[in-house]
């Protein structure tokens, strides 16, 4: 089995980003996209912030125009999920699909993480009312009455996000109190955003796009009008299959490198590298804080100059 430079797990931003330099460096590159290529981009519709794009861009749009880049360089892409990645004791990694088993020099996670959902049926209003993003999406909603969940920081930024367009904007959180960090519920306190606590989404209401809420306020059933419906209940890494490869993950199971634990020593050279040397990582898989496709691109390129380096070192 002949073994390739780079294997680029994961095919949102941060992975085809990567594959950009990785390949037109002349590394030989194979992403691995897994079943459902693309990542969170492909759930997303029309994308204004992305620079570069001044028109906007869909998210299946963009996520193509990246494939098409990477490809163009050489990048071999494999529509596999990966199961496993071992290190071998004579250098490099066996990467492990349903299919097949590969040999790299070097491994890119970037994978993402998806958002955690109410399982209440909302995936039919993707772009029809329903967001994870209001950095995305809040400016959609100008003079329109928003709904976010959730009693984390997030849910708190979304709010505050939000407020700078819609007309109205309440925050439903499940419990008796928030969760999200002092400094955060002060600013909330502050502003426009008006809080039900003690409160869950029973169902939501819309035929084409979501135009109401059924609450569950207390015990008490209610209906509400809304023209969206925000959730920021947490994010799920795509880290799973990482358990047993020695990739040192946080509790939440995010991928710790150097750029976002602050590991000095790691820092000094390859920022992106993982404690595995060798293995790097970028994108959401790792960023539990910004979560924007410009940013996961931005830390793929940056995985990738670090690998390439590295892979200088190492001859
Ligand atoms: P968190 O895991 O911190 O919070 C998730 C929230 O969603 C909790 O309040 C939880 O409720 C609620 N929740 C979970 N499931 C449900 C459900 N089914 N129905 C209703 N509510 C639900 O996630 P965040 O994304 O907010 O934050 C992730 C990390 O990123 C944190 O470390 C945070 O501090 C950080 N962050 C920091 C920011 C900042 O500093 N400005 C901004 C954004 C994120 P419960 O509390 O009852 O469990």
């Amino acid at each position: 089995m002949s073994t390739k430079r780079v294997a680029i797990i994961g095919s949102g931003p941060a992975g085809y980003a990567a594959a950009v330099y990785t390949a037109r460096a002349e590394l030989e590159t194979t992403i691995f996209a897994g079943l459902e290529p693309g990542g969170q981009l492909t759930k997303t519709t029309e994308i204004e912030n992305f620079p570069g794009a001044p028109k906007g861009v869909t998210g299946p749009a963009l996520v193509m125009s990246m494939q098409e880049q990477a490809m163009r360089f050489g990048s071999e892409v494999v529509y596999e999920s990966v199961g496993r990645i071992t290190k071998q004791e004579a250098g490099g990694f066996e990467v492990e699909t349903e299919s097949k088993t590969y040999l790299f020099d070097t491994v890119i996670l970037a994978m993402g993480a998806s958002p955690r959902m109410l399982s209440i049926g909302e995936e039919k209003y993707w772009g029809k009312g329903l967001s994870t993003c209001a950095v995305c999406d809040a400016a959609f909603y100008r003079d329109k009455v928003a709904y976010v969940v959730g009693g984390g920081d997030s849910a708190i930024e979304d709010s505050l996000a939000l407020t700078k367009f819609a007309s109205e904007v309440t925050l439903l959180v499940r419990g008796e109190k928030l969760r999200a960090s002092k400094p955060m519920q002060k600013k909330l306190e502050s502003s426009k955003v008006k809080v039900l606590y003690n409160t869950s989404i029973k169902e939501i209401l819309g035929i084409e796009r979501i135009t109401g809420l059924v609450l569950d306020a207390s015990g008490e059933e209610k209906e509400v009008v809304t023209d969206g419906l925000f959730l920021a209940i947490g994010h799920i890494p795509a880290t799973k299959f990482l358990d047993g490869s020695g990739v040192s993950m946080s509790e939440m199971g995010y991928v710790k490198t150097g750029l976002v634990d602050g590991n000095v020593s790691w820092l000094t050279d390859f920022p992106t590298m993982t404690n595995v040397p060798g293995v790097f990582a970028a994108g959401d898989c790792v960023d539990y804080r910004y979560r924007q496709a410009a940013i996961a691109s931005g830390m793929g390129v940056m995985a990738a100059l670090d690998c390439e380096k590295w892979l200088g070192k190492a001859e």
